[in-house]
């Protein structure tokens, strides 16, 4: 089969399309034949080698992706040949004809879904439900700013806490973006890239603050972040490039807390809780995954190019081999 090969960590150019062996599912495991992979900024930063989880050199990267099983091994019954399935990481790398998963790496794909927006489920609806539900233990009548909304975890953030009764405050850095995340469900958007931003925010609170702010870009935004919180506030870290300084007496003025987490360190229980939720959203169109861009599967270098540019997001970037 044709994959997505890294020989050694570096820059897109490591990114290699190669001819590798199919592999055959063992017992417990399935071979999805992949229609679509996802591309996710934590591919780029495990291909540069510096990233806290590294796979062993060679491998093929991705953790998300959605197809067909092509054929299962020995003692699997959850799914068969034939079934539409999304992928929640797996043994071989989806950028790739075909990926080799374990039988619980797999969840069923509802029929209204593409297979380009089942390979934008795992890591974005994944990550927003856990920030929603576990981490912020969001309640309905509370207000969430979801601080870089226009991208893969942005606007599931965005239909998650609509459905769930929020008030929905979106930003973006482009036009486009931000018409993007009101199509998506935000009640108001907020341009990141005008300085003015954090005051509008605070005007459409009434002076109040955000409940929960679920930040993706927290070594630019914490220390502002925790001036627009209410009181009992929660910021939720879900991306962060670098160092950030705060003044901790927002923190304590508030009786507010900044929680943070890894989707990689998921719990079972969660796990369980965080594919039901998801299942249920995609089956009756709450949760509705963006493509913004497909790209052919020998184009990966592009496609992580184009993921880690500083604005101009559009929902997901996917992978077609
Ligand atoms: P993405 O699709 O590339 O989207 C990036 C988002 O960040 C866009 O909405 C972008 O808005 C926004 N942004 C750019 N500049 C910003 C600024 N100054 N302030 C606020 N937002 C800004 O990436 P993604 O897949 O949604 O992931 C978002 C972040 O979360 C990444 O850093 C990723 O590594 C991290 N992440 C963490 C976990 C975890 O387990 N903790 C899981 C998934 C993702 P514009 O382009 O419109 O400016």
């Amino acid at each position: 089969m044709k994959a997505i090969l890294i020989r050694q960590f570096g820059g897109p150019e490591v990114l290699k399309l190669e001819d590798v062996p199919t592999p055959k599912p063992a017992g417990g495991q399935v071979l999805v034949k992949i229609h679509a992979a996802g591309v996710n900024p934590a591919d780029t930063y495990a291909r540069t080698g510096n990233y806290a989880v590294l796979p062993p050199l060679p491998y093929t990267p991705g953790a998300d992706g959605a197809g067909v099983i092509d054929s299962v091994g020995d003692g699997v019954k959850k799914v068969k040949p034939g079934d539409r399935v999304y992928v929640a990481k797996s043994l071989s790398g989806t950028y790739a004809e075909y990926a080799l998963t374990l039988e619980s790496q797999v969840y069923r794909l509802p029929e209204n879904i593409s297979f380009a927006q089942g390979a934008g489920v795992f890591i974005p609806y994944g990550t927003a439900y856990h920030a929603l539900h576990h981490q912020a233990k969001a309640r309905g009548g509370e207000t969430v700013l979801v601080h870089g909304a226009s991208g893969g975890v942005g606007i599931a953030s965005v239909q998650i806490a609509r459905a769930m009764g929020l008030t929905v405050f979106g930003t973006a850095g482009t036009a486009k973006g931000l018409e993007l995340v009101k199509r998506e469900g935000a009640h108001q958007t907020f341009d990141h890239s005008n300085a003015a931003y954090k005051d509008e925010i605070m005007k459409a609170t009434g002076g109040r603050g955000a409940d929960i702010v679920l930040e993706m870009l927290a070594n630019v935004n914490l220390g502002a972040d925790l001036k627009l919180l209410a009181q009992y506030g929660r910021v939720i870290v879900i991306g962060s490039r670098g160092d950030v300084t705060i003044t901790p007496r927002d923190l304590m003025s508030r009786r507010a807390a900044v929680h943070a987490f890894t989707l990689w360190a998921l719990t079972d229980a969660e796990a369980i809780d965080v594919h039901a939720g998801i299942n249920a959203g995609l089956e009756n169109g709450t949760l509705r995954p963006v493509v913004g861009a497909e790209i052919p599967l020998k184009d990966a270098a592009q496609a992580h190019i184009d993921v880690m540019k500083a604005s101009g997001a559009f929902g997901k970037i996917v992978l077609i081999p």
